[in-house]
């Protein structure tokens, strides 16, 4: 999708730190951390937000999960804690308007965020 930011890293226009690949996800770190680690997690195929899932994308859920265990293992987090958000429009704080999932964690995180 043009005028993408997250299309652009995935077509290789825009670099990113790449943590993990593969046929349907990509996940680098955030550009901007919030915590020692911060990935962002997205599907390669360009979805607004969770309000564009529907029956014909939402397949792309199980493969981001398994993604977000795995880079949470990957980062020694796992055992630890950490938190997935997902942004979903003004309210939330959407900046970005192709689907992503923050990997949060390496140290305590509050709640409720706020
Ligand atoms: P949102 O606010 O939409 O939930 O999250 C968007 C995230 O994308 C923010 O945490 C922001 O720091 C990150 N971000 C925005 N542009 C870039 C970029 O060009 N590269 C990387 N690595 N992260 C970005
Ligand atoms: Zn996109």
């Amino acid at each position: 999708m043009e005028n993408c930011i997250f299309c652009g890293i995935i077509e290789g226009r825009i670099p990113c730190e790449k943590v993990y690949e593969d046929e349907n996800v990509l996940a680098f770190k955030d550009i901007n951390p919030e915590a020692p680690v911060h990935v962002l997690v997205i599907p390669k195929k360009h979805i607004e937000s969770i309000n564009a899932l529907d029956e014909s994308n939402i397949s792309i859920l199980a493969p981001i999960y398994r993604a977000l265990k795995k880079i949470a293992v990957d980062f020694n987090i796992s055992e630890s804690g950490y938190r997935v958000v997902t942004n979903c429009g003004e309210d939330a704080g959407q900046t970005v308007q192709h689907i992503h999932f923050h990997l949060l964690g390496g140290r305590s995180l509050n709640w409720p965020p706020g």
